[in-house]
């Protein structure tokens, strides 16, 4: 299912609700005052781990966060657990992944070398001959 996105109204009130009295807008995550640096309106909740999906989105949905300060390290987190999802799902479904075919030809096969003939071996000599021991 696709991920759904903030329309530009709830966007605009997320943003509105960031800003601080004094016009500055501060991430919802930690509280840095961004000035120009860059932010992002988060999910939340990962839109990928939201089952309900028939629902709009709502500026409770989402949170103002600081690009460098919280929203990178969230997003690779995020990444991680709905990959984990997503595998658990699939287990729990009984899914089976599709196996892909080899699509190269694979390899030549290569000739036997001819067999070198050699002369045979003398039979070897297991056991010491019997010696006469005098007296
Ligand atoms: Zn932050």
């Amino acid at each position: 299912m696709s991920r759904r996105e903030f329309t530009k109204a709830v966007y605009a009130q997320i943003v509105k609700r960031a800003m601080l009295p004094s016009g500055e807008i501060a991430c919802e995550g930690c509280g840095l005052i961004l000035g120009k640096k860059r932010y992002h309106v988060d999910h939340t909740i990962p839109d990928a781990l939201q089952v309900d999906k028939r629902g709009k989105l709502t500026a409770e949905d989402g949170k103002l966060l600081g690009w460098e300060c919280c929203h990178k390290p969230k997003t690779a987190n995020d990444q991680g657990v709905i990959a984990k999802a997503k595998r658990v799902e699939e287990s729990y479904l009984a899914m089976q992944r599709p196996k892909q075919k080899i699509r190269s030809p694979g390899f030549a096969k290569s000739q036997k070398p001819p067999r070198i003939s050699k002369p045979r071996l003398p039979p070897a000599q297991l056991y010491a001959p019997i010696q006469e021991t005098r007296r």
